[in-house]
């Protein structure tokens, strides 16, 4: 079964304490599409602009992303540059210029509209809203935001949470919604606000998964070579979402394997700049790390 994309699809500037990479692909759906592509089909929502490089949209095209729904808008594609501190997790956002997603409405295909799985990757909440109203009755909606939207856009981001079965967010973001520093009593908050799974990611050191009554807690995979850790949080709900829509059946026996293939697909991403390692990789390496996760945590 495939899942439904939508969010940001951008060109990015980053610099890390390992080089400096202007306007390469990237985006919350650019990374979340990629990483589930490994598992199912995608369908992509977004919108460029006429300056986007076609060795972009061939990317896109290798991990056979369905790109009827990524519109082309006169104007400037969606630009985003960031600088990371030495420890690779402090980072300062420079430049965001939302250029042709100022303007946009995203619009289904007919076809798309009955997609059994969701995922709303990190965009303004007004439009992960809008593609949802497009929706007929998905199996399994997930969204993810950032701290942004809290600070502008909480009305709305309240309104989608109440629509939602899984909300992915990282711990800071989780105690900001919530005004609880405790993620146990977060998770307990964000649950009385709608979606039945609450995942918080907690960077390098892993994601805690809530299902009301159920905890599960997942490692990050321990990486020695973090090249760029941008997307990663995108990688982690995209691999998550791809694995849920190949299992299909019911979500709940599914989901702690699913998170864990969130956590590997996460770690291929920080081993490149942008997208560079991760569209390298091979089903059977994301095998063997799954395995080797398995097996650090086993006792
Ligand atoms: P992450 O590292 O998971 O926070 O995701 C980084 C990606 O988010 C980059 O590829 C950016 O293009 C994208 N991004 C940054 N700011 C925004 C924003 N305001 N809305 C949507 N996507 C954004």
């Amino acid at each position: 079964m495939s899942v439904l994309i939508v969010g940001s699809t951008a060109l990015d500037s980053i610099k890390t304490p390992r080089g400096d990479h202007p306007r390469l692909l990237g985006g919350s759906a650019s990374y979340a599409s990629v990483a589930a592509s490994f598992f199912a089909p995608v369908k992509l929502v977004g919108v460029v602009g006429e300056d986007f490089p076609p060795a972009c949209l061939r990317l896109y095209r290798k991990h056979k992303i369905d790109l009827e729904g990524l519109q082309m808008a006169p104007g400037r594609t969606f630009h985003w540059s960031g600088e990371y501190e030495v420890n690779m997790n402090n980072r300062r956002t420079l430049k965001t210029e939302l250029g042709v997603f100022e303007t946009f409405t995203p619009r289904l295909p007919a076809s798309w509209r009955n997609c059994p799985y969701v995922l709303l990757a990190n965009i303004a909440p007004s439009l992960q809203l809008l593609v949802l109203d497009q929706m007929r009755r998905p199996k399994f909606v997930v969204a993810d935001t950032m701290d942004l939207w809290m600070n502008i856009a909480l009305p709305d981001l309240l309104k989608l949470l109440r629509r939602l079965d899984g909300f992915v967010l990282n711990e800071s973001e989780a105690r900001q919604l919530t005004q609880e520093h405790n993620l146990m009593r977060a998770a307990r908050k964000i649950h009385r606000l709608g979606p039945d799974y609450v995942i918080i990611k907690k960077g390098e050191h892993g994601a805690i998964l809530s299902a009301r009554q159920k905890l599960f807690v997942a490692p990050a995979y321990p990486l020695e070579n973090v090249v760029d850790p941008t997307g990663a949080g995108d990688c982690f709900v995209g691999g998550m979402m791809g694995w849920l829509a190949a299992a299909g059946g019911s979500v709940e026996a599914h989901l702690r394997r699913a998170v864990l293939y969130g956590s590997v697909l996460a770690s291929y991403c920080c081993e490149g700049f942008g997208l560079k390692a991760l569209t390298a990789v091979k089903r059977q390496a994301i095998e063997r790390r799954l395995k080797e996760l398995e097996s650090l945590t086993r006792f």
